[in-house]
């Protein structure tokens, strides 16, 4: 009878000896180490490796092995605020920021007389120095938790729990995420007015009772109606607010301060606070291009009667997002709005000098927003077309480039790239036409 070969796979003691394991615990925690050589172990059992293989597959893994199981990822899509891809990317600035806020900072202290200072105040100079039509600003968690704090803190909280809307703003955000299931879910009744298509002031002006707490407006982020249609701008509404002593609420969503040329239609914080809305809402890893936050921004009232309500410490940012939006406000550009403007003759002929090198084609291509705005917007551009086959490799491999697939074609749209990674680019294309042809 031979000896059943399972016995040959070294014990966990033996496997945990190893100078490489021994080296590797001191940057990976007991539990993923065990995990490693748990994994290895039942490889061999289940006749995956040989016994023997054992301890090569447990030094190969826990070299590799990070604290963060999370991947770089160059975006190869052309779709700028890719919701899959965390959003938007951060500048070099705010980047700095990030690795400073992860220390001990002076972030509610004032170090010249060592007593306790605001939370934040620096963050706000930064959004209120873009946005001088704004008297105040409150930064949260995100977007969604702006909009809830002040759906229920001007409506609910005071006694007047409606909050009139057209049926034409019913919008869902991402998978699943509807902005009116958000609302209420907060006690706050949603008066829908108008219809899918035409919603008029009138609507709006029946509709108001002495239940009604604020008029909200929301910018559909990622769709637009056309035809026979009619809406009712910020002016127009701020108009009616004022006439019933009512908060007007506008969530323009993406958080573009100013007009963008390459934008025409999207709403703008400037232009809603012009237009005399009390409070806007926007997030700030959409167009904004900073980490994920919600700026209210408005008058001192309203922002002091939100930044008062109980939620506002629910919702509050961190240490992190304060310093990362700061930094990405007090810096020249953002790695989006690059992206945005970027000219596609410079990606013409980045895209033709890899293509060349490998013997690919260059395509018309156009680049998107995404989920962040610019519903319909397509920007000219370039991409490299190759096999679809390719996708794979490109997706799993070191760095991970995710390229848009369609129509059979792997698309590379360097739109997203920073120029600097082409030299990578080419590389993994290259290695990938080695192996695979
Ligand atoms: C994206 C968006 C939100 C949600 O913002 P998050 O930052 O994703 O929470 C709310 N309203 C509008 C109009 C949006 O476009």
């Amino acid at each position: 009878m031979s000896t059943d070969p399972r016995r040959a796979i070294p014990s966990t003691d033996r496997l945990l000896a190893l100078d490489q394991v021994v080296d590797a615990s001191r940057r990976l925690a007991p539990h993923v180490i065990r995990r490693i050589i748990i994994e290895a172990q039942d490889a061999a059992r289940r006749g995956d490796i040989t016994p023997e293989s054992v301890s090569e597959q447990v030094v190969t893994a826990v070299e590799e092995a990070q604290p963060t199981q999370l991947s770089s990822v160059l975006n190869a899509t052309g779709v700028i605020i890719h919701t899959n891809l965390g959003r938007a990317p951060l500048s070099e600035a705010a980047r700095d920021a990030l690795v400073t806020a992860a220390g001990y900072v002076d972030l509610e202290l004032d170090l010249t007389d060592g007593k306790r200072s605001k939370r934040g105040t620096w963050a706000k100079t930064a959004v209120l120095a873009n946005a001088p039509e704004a008297e105040d600003v409150l930064i949260v968690n995100n977007g969604a938790a702006a909009l809830a704090l002040a759906t229920t803190a001007l409506s609910v909280a005071r006694g007047t729990p409606e909050i009139v809307m057209s049926r034409g703003e019913l919008v869902e955000i991402g998978a699943g995420f509807r902005l009116p299931d958000l609302i209420v879910s907060t006690g706050v009744e949603l008066a829908e007015v108008g219809t899918t298509n035409r919603t008029t002031v009138d609507d709006y002006r029946s509709a108001i009772t002495e239940r009604t707490g604020a008029l909200l407006k929301v910018h559909p982020s990622n769709y637009w109606i056309g035809g026979f249609s009619a809406g009712v701008n910020t002016k127009q509404l701020a108009k009616l607010a004022a006439e019933h002593d009512l908060p007007l609420i506008v969530d323009v969503g993406s958080g573009l301060f100013d007009q963008d040329p390459v934008l025409p239609e999207e709403p703008t914080i400037a232009a809603a606070l012009k237009d005399g809305a009390d409070v806007v809402i926007a997030s700030g890893d959409k167009l904004l291009g900073g980490p994920q936050a919600g700026l209210l921004l408005g008058t001192r009232d309203v922002i002091a009667t939100l930044s008062t309500h109980p939620l506002a410490r629910a919702f509050r940012a961190d240490k992190f997002t304060l310093a990362a939006l700061e930094a990405t406000l007090n810096a020249p550009s953002t790695p989006v709005h690059d992206a945005l403007h970027v000219d596609p003759a410079e990606l013409h002929q980045r895209c033709h000098r890899i293509a060349e090198t490998v013997g690919a084609e260059v395509v018309a291509h156009n680049g998107r927003v995404g989920g962040g705005g610019g519903a319909g917007v397509e920007l000219p551009g370039w991409a490299i077309s190759l096999d679809e086959r390719f996708a794979y490799p490109l997706r799993t491999g070191d760095p991970a480039i995710l390229p848009r697939v369609s129509d059979g074609r792997c698309l590379l749209d360097l739109r997203c790239v920073p120029a600097d990674a082409d030299e990578v680019v080419l590389q993994r294309l290259q290695e990938i036409f080695q192996e695979h042809g």
